[in-house]
């Protein structure tokens, strides 16, 4: 099943590699074989004129002296130009050859790169909840390297080699055919066992990305949570943690190593004893005097281009490898739907004031128990709608519903009285607006931050945003105001004021439906009511989802869904809900639980 598996991947990231890789490049490529057919053929040109040189040059010349004669030095000024045209040839094709290729390598690269942020962006909100950022950011910036050596002069050496090989094999075979049988047994096996190896190869190539990005992943997470850790003592523990991660790669690499350093000593070994062979069988036929010593010269050289490609095959063949494996992890990635691939999204939804039906809503997180079973509201246009309840009650997964970042396994949301899940995304996100408890806020200016979700925004609805979410009254006191710089290169804000960018952010972007986390540790006095001030400005007029703490939003919320155990378990206002005496009561008497 899983050779199966395997064997789909390759497959797939093989006609990915021709249909999008190569394919594009096809000019560059040819062009770069076309280089390298002269560049090898260049190199031909000094062993073929070795065998000149002894047998039509010295020989003769030597012949000549023997009799007194004057030797004929045009011949050999012949050759030498030859043979120095023949190298100037093969060092302009071979810089030409890796300014151009190794240049576009890395532009495929970057363009690699792009594409799979993009994909990776655009996947569903529950894949990110699987993977860590650090494994993610691994996939995008390391796992396409290895993808320069399919466009860079990695296959183009590749091809080069094999195009010296073959000549060289017919050139071999005419000098001497069965010199250059006694050369092939040890090289076929050699072929054989590098074939064998580089299949083995593979899968620990795979692994070592994937190895990579668990790493990466994990010393991302625990340098971003270094208070907690700190504050834990837990740092023997995460350095454990780290080394072990760190050791596991080292055997990766090991093993690798391993491999491939028993193809090259393999290779030193049997070349050896091809040479032996060769001295052997040619020193004998020289002295019966059935080979000419230039014959003999030309085929050593000659032989040595047949082996130099076949070694050099064993390196390209591993980088070749490692370019594969990277992409199989690519192109599962790129494999994956994208939240806007799903081709039921067909509707659009008009700019208008939102109703909100839950029908019958079950839902479940991956591999878990069912979180919510059978949730049924309705909040209505410009409506407020509070969630409360205790911690795991479901009140998030029930804003995430709202919000499109999750599908319902059961039951139906309707927006407006369409099915959500049949929305086109962009339409309802674009009136969506989003505050939520630890609001993310880029290192950036205060400006660019509230300006995110709206950049095309005017000066004059900037202020507008700015005042009402009370964020001048703390900007003020900066020497640079909106343009002060804020995150890890700036200032630090307080929660609160963070909050208060947060709700100038969903101002600028004039949301039709709001979803609010409101904050549960208490803010300073005065972040605390402004606040509340800015968040009732905002939630006017807009269909707003609240996961409620504050009493004073509660008392304001048009109904009231007290959840439990993922159900519904009282709705109401907070009158009847009081005048009930039930859940909601013994919540609101114990106010911390709420
Ligand atoms: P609340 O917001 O009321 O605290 P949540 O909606 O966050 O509750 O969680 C409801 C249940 O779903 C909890 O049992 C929680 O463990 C589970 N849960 C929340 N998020 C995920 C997730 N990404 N993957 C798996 N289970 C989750």
């Amino acid at each position: 099943m899983t050779k199966k598996r395997k064997k789909k991947i390759s497959m797939s990231s093989l006609r990915h590699v021709f249909g999008t890789i190569m394919w594009p490049r096809r000019y560059l490529l040819l062009f770069g074989l076309v280089l390298i057919f002269f560049n090898r053929l260049a190199g031909l040109v000094l062993p073929g004129a070795t065998k000149y040189l002894f047998d039509d040059i010295i020989i003769p010349a030597q012949n000549a002296n023997a009799v007194g004669g004057q030797p004929d030095m045009s011949p050999l000024r012949l050759l030498l130009i030859v043979v120095g045209i023949a190298i100037c040839v093969q060092a302009i094709t071979s810089y030409t050859l890796t300014r151009l290729l190794s240049i576009e390598a890395q532009r495929l690269i970057s363009e690699l790169r792009i594409r799979i942020q993009r994909h990776i962006i655009h996947l569903p909100v529950g894949y990110f909840d699987q993977n860590k950022s650090g494994a993610l950011v691994s996939r995008i910036m390391v796992d396409v390297e290895g993808v320069r050596n399919l466009v860079g002069t990695g296959l183009v050496q590749l091809c080069g080699g094999i195009l010296t090989a073959v000549a060289a094999l017919a050139i071999l075979i005419y000098l001497n055919a069965i010199l250059t049988c006694l050369a092939l047994v040890p090289l076929l096996l050699f072929a054989m066992i590098s074939a064998w190896a580089f299949g083995h190869l593979r899968p620990i190539f795979r692994r070592r990305g994937e190895l990579n990005a668990e790493v990466t992943g994990r010393l991302t997470e625990s340098l971003g949570g270094i208070r907690v850790i700190k504050g834990f003592n837990a740092e023997e523990r995460e350095m454990k943690v780290f080394a072990r991660g760190v050791d596991t790669l080292f055997q990766n690499v090991k093993q690798t190593l391993n491999a491939t350093s028993l193809v090259t000593s393999l290779a030193t070994f049997l070349m050896g004893l091809v040479s032996v062979l060769i001295m052997g069988y040619g020193g004998m036929k020289i002295m019966e005097g059935t080979m000419t010593v230039g014959d003999f010269f030309a085929f050593t050289l000659y032989l040595a281009f047949l082996l130099t490609p076949i070694i050099q095959m064993a390196n390209i063949g591993t980088q070749i490898t490692e370019a594969f494996a990277g992409l199989d992890r690519m192109q599962e990635i790129l494999e994956l739907e994208r939240e806007r691939d799903n081709p039921a999204r067909t509707q659009t939804l008009d700019r208008a004031e939102m109703e909100i039906t839950f029908e019958s809503v079950s839902f479940a997180y991956e591999n878990g128990d069912e979180v919510l079973t059978d949730v049924s509201f309705q909040a209505r246009p410009g409506s407020l709608t509070a969630l409360v309840g205790t911690s795991g009650s479901g009140k998030t997964t029930i804003a995430g519903l709202a919000a499109s970042f999750l599908t319902p396994d059961r039951g139906c949301i309707r927006v407006n009285n369409i099915d959500l899940a049949t929305v086109e995304l962009d339409s309802y996100r674009s009136q969506l607006g989003v505050v939520l408890q630890d609001d993310f806020l880029f290192d950036g200016t205060i400006r660019e931050n509230i300006l995110f979700s709206a950049p095309q925004a005017t000066e004059e609805e900037l202020q507008v945003a700015v005042r009402s979410a009370h964020v001048a009254e703390f900007t003020e006191r900066f020497a640079d105001g909106l343009g002060t710089v804020i995150g890890e290169r700036g200032v630090k804000l307080s929660g609160g004021q963070r909050q208060r960018v947060a709700i100038a952010r969903a101002f600028l972007a004039n949301p039709t439906v709001l979803i609010l986390d409101e904050a549960t540790s208490s803010l300073d006095t005065e972040s605390e009511g402004y606040i509340q001030e800015s968040l009732a400005v905002l939630m006017r007029g807009r269909t707003t989802f609240v996961i409620a703490h504050r009493l004073s939003t509660i008392r304001q919320a048009d109904q009231i869904l007290v959840v439990e155990g993922g159900k519904i378990v009282e709705r109401g206002t907070h009158e009847e809900l009081i005048e009930k005496n039930g859940r909601y009561h013994e919540l609101y008497t114990y106010q911390a639980r709420i």
